[in-house]
């Protein structure tokens, strides 16, 4: 367990143990990172480790580190938002005892998750604390959105932001849990952006492999169907809701095989079982057919950006499928 019990993030951790060596802890930290980053389990390790009494913090063995995981220590103080918002009631619910010195550890904690929704009042309450802390108070403050935070608190905290995993480090992740072939890993990263939370529940939903199959099926009646088929696909497929992740795959798969014409390389393990070259392109030398996928994979980057806009979805993938299929 520990701080090991965390992927990647390294530069990160390793500030926070100097800081718990060197006895040097600030008042007030912000953990920061989309939701599935992993920052609530960084802030209970690190509450976890201020307290611990054993030699490498946080051990997860002494009684201190097993009240703080069982959300038992008196020391320590989750505040969550109530509703939409973390109110001012709340904060005047703790705020007379982390007056108090700590009961049984060295300090005094207290989590506030989803800061941002701090309403004013009560952010004026935290800034209040934090303008003359008391000796041995530690606040984490956990955001996905630090600028929603009044100045004021956000430069009285030491801000740590979390970074996505990189592919080899989603991979350990992942390797922990049921047994996964590398190009699925490699699937997972790309539709997770290295998020530790969304991988972990995508691999366990496994629903990412219902949209790979989808999304062969697609290329095939693109690329092989007849020309008039393309329109009521493209009408079909504009009105999903999740058309951008399904479009993400079909992106893995034109890089794929971009990277196989490039290099002849075998490709990922589970694209070794390729397609029939496009029928309806039929292009045969490797030259023109790397810069005609290469142009299919720019036309699909293009249309992603697009419909994070108020593009004409159905209009927008007719002009892909009419690329795709060398029309125009
Ligand atoms: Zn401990």
């Amino acid at each position: 367990m520990g701080f090991d019990s965390i992927h990647g993030q390294r530069l990160l951790k390793e500030a926070l143990q100097r800081s718990l060596a060197g006895g040097e802890t600030g008042h007030a930290y912000l953990f920061s990172g989309p939701s599935g980053s992993g920052k609530r389990t960084l802030a209970l390790l690190f509450a976890q480790a201020l307290n611990c009494r054993g030699a490498d913090p946080p051990c997860a063995q002494c009684l201190s580190c097993r009240k703080s995981e069982s959300g038992n220590h008196p020391d320590l103080f989750r505040l969550v938002p109530q509703g939409a918002s973390l109110k001012i009631e709340q904060m005047r619910d703790i705020k007379e005892s982390l007056y108090y010195l700590p009961m049984e550890g060295q300090y005094k904690i207290c989590i506030l998750e989803d800061a941002d929704l701090l309403t004013a009042p009560a952010a004026n309450s935290l800034l209040k604390i934090l303008e003359e802390p008391p000796a041995r108070l530690v606040f984490i403050l956990l955001t996905a959105r630090p600028w929603a935070l009044l100045p004021t608190v956000l430069s009285r905290c030491t801000h740590f932001t979390l970074k996505p995993l990189q592919p080899q480090e989603l991979a350990a992740l992942l390797e922990q849990g049921e047994e996964m072939l590398s190009a699925e890993q490699e699937i997972i990263f790309l539709l997770s952006g290295g998020n530790p939370g969304q991988a972990l529940a995508l691999a366990q939903q496994g629903d990412w492999r219902d949209k790979f199959v989808e999304a062969r099926a697609l290329l095939h009646t693109v690329e092989h169907g007849s020309a008039e088929g393309i329109f009521p696909l493209a009408e079909d497929l504009s009105t999903r809701t999740d058309l951008p992740a399904l479009l993400e795959i079909v992106l893995f798969i034109c890089r794929d095989r971009l990277m196989h014409t490039l290099e002849g390389c075998a490709g990922a393990a589970m694209l070794k079982e390729r397609e029939e070259p496009c029928s309806a392109t039929n292009i045969s030398d490797p030259n023109l057919l790397a810069l005609f996928q290469e142009r299919i994979c720019n036309a699909l980057l293009q249309l992603q950006g697009e419909l994070r806009g108020s593009v004409n979805r159905r209009l927008a993938l007719e002009v892909l499928f009419l690329q795709m299929r060398g029309a125009i």
